[in-house]
């Protein structure tokens, strides 16, 4: 492209790895296409993110923010990853707090676009005031967004529902080309969920905020995946909703030279059968309780297939994670088996030819890059927007859910061997081996990507902040 053209984005992601990696993806993305990214989040943040590949990085600024101090948070917790669920609302006051200094960065800097995430709801404001137009980029696919309804229904303007039990039946604002909806036991755990602190601003009016202030939304998804759930958005929004294509990283762009950890991961991968393991992980913040990591645990040993379990210990848990398994399980299940402790390599490990299926909690990352290789997909949401993912994929037939009980969430290790037999190599999950392999054209098509990324970067330009550097 002509040089002198380019952009200048400006990205701001909320604190989450799974939201930081989409992030970093659309810039990796933009960079690609010439267009310069100053990428703004904590200092420890930034050190956590995956390389980029060294051609784009002189594209890539990335702008350290250091996290205002809030008493209730704990010292050196700059991400979800770093605390319990009970600490969220002190991550977002501190969050709340960098309003200040990603002003003075933003009037310094002249940006033409500022990309941001839901947390920000404060952000359009900064915006227009000075007079740079905002992107809302929504890391969810277009299905659970319209799930959660119009900012209207989300700012409480319009009331949707009364009761946690209307939330068990399909939202009522639009007709719904879905009868998906939320469980009763999911909804319990985000009531009890919600911390020791008291929001100042609740999550819902945070998306309400980011939605209604933005000039137009883009999604991480694509028509060929959820058409039906993208036009309604439209109607819902009214305002412009531009699917960028799901963005799946590149197995290369993480391949790391001498990294000793994938080398040994490797070295067990290679000696497995093709197809034959299942790849088991819940993402970066969501763990289970003892009786349920003890149940998943009997599950994979009575599947009788051989797995790669990432087991995450809760953050701030002194345990030593082999001692949360039960008793003799790791002997019964050596050599078939490898429970992984810490930052897994997700991506690569995914990419191995002897990964089947995948035993996900349907974190949406997660889902993109388990399909972009068409694994089969066992689904296990834990929390947030993960139920209604996991029942979306199987309203699509792409994934089978583990039987919970409906009231209280519980699941048995016979229903977790069930299904992953199921879905590994049972007759009957023959349907979702194929299917997976389908969904890898849609998820792993990166020369559709590309062009969604030229179709979000025409918008860009013909809508550019015109005072915004160019240089
Ligand atoms: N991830 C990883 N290693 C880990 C845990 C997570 O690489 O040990 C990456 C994973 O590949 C994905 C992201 O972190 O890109 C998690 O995002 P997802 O939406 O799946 O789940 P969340 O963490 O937001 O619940």
């Amino acid at each position: 492209m002509d040089n002198g053209g380019a952009l200048h984005v400006v990205m701001f992601p909320w604190l989450a790895m799974g939201h930081l990696i989409p992030f970093l993806e659309l810039s990796k993305r933009l960079a690609q296409k010439g267009h310069r990214v100053s990428f703004v989040s904590t200092p420890r943040n930034i050190k956590r993110l995956p390389q980029i590949p060294p051609h784009l990085s002189p594209l890539i600024n990335f702008v350290s923010l250091p996290l205002p101090h809030v008493d209730t948070l704990p010292e050196n917790a700059e991400a979800t990853i770093d605390i319990s669920t009970q600490k969220l609302e002190s991550l977002k006051e501190a969050f709340d707090g960098l309003e200040a200094p990603l002003t003075a960065f933003l009037q310094n800097s002249n940006p033409n676009w500022i990309i941001y995430d839901y947390a920000a709801y404060w952000l359009p404001v900064v915006a227009d005031k000075l007079g740079v137009p905002c992107v809302f980029f929504g890391v969810f696919n277009a299905a659970v967004l319209a799930f959660m309804g119009p900012p209207s229904v989300l700012l409480g303007e319009e009331k949707a529902w009364s009761t946690l039990e209307d939330l068990t039946v399909a939202p009522k604002w639009i007709p719904f080309p879905s009868s998906v909806v939320m469980r009763l036991h999911e909804l319990l755990k985000i009531v009890k969920g919600i911390g020791e602190k008291k929001s100042n601003m609740p999550e819902t009016h945070r998306f309400g905020l980011s939605i209604r202030g933005s000039d137009f939304v883009a999604l991480r998804s694509c028509v060929e995946f959820e058409p039906e759930w993208i036009n309604l958005l439209h109607d819902l929004y009214k305002k412009t909703v531009i699917p960028i294509g799901l963005l799946p990283p590149l197995v290369q762009d993480v391949e790391e030279e001498g990294d000793s950890k994938w080398v040994l991961i490797k070295e067990w991968l290679d000696k497995q059968g093709r197809e034959s393991i299942v790849y088991v992980a819940l993402g970066s913040e969501a763990t289970l309780s003892r009786e349920e990591l003890n149940e998943l645990a009997l599950g994979l040993e009575k599947s009788k297939l051989p797995f790669f379990w990432v087991l995450r210990k809760p953050a701030g848990s002194i345990e030593v994670e082999s001692e949360m398994l039960p008793k003799g399980f790791e002997d019964r299940t050596s050599g078939r088996g490898i429970v992984y402790t810490g930052w897994a390599p997700q991506v690569r490990t995914l990419a191995h030819s002897s990964v089947g299926g995948f035993l996900t909690h349907c974190g949406w990352n997660s889902v993109i890059e388990g399909l972009g290789f068409g694994r089969a997909l066992v689904l296990l949401p834990v929390m947030n927007d993960q139920g209604l993912n996991a029942r979306f994929l199987e309203e699509k037939k792409v994934g089978l859910e583990i039987p919970r009980n409906e009231r209280d969430g519980s699941f048995t290790s016979d229903s977790v061997a069930e299904s992953v037999r199921v879905v590994m190599v049972e007759k009957e999950g023959e349907p979702f081996r194929t299917k997976a392999k389908e969904m890898k054209e849609v998820f792993g098509d990166r020369n559709r990507d590309d062009r969604y990324i030229d179709g979000f970067l025409r918008y860009l330009e013909e809508h550019r902040c015109p005072d915004g550097s160019s240089s």
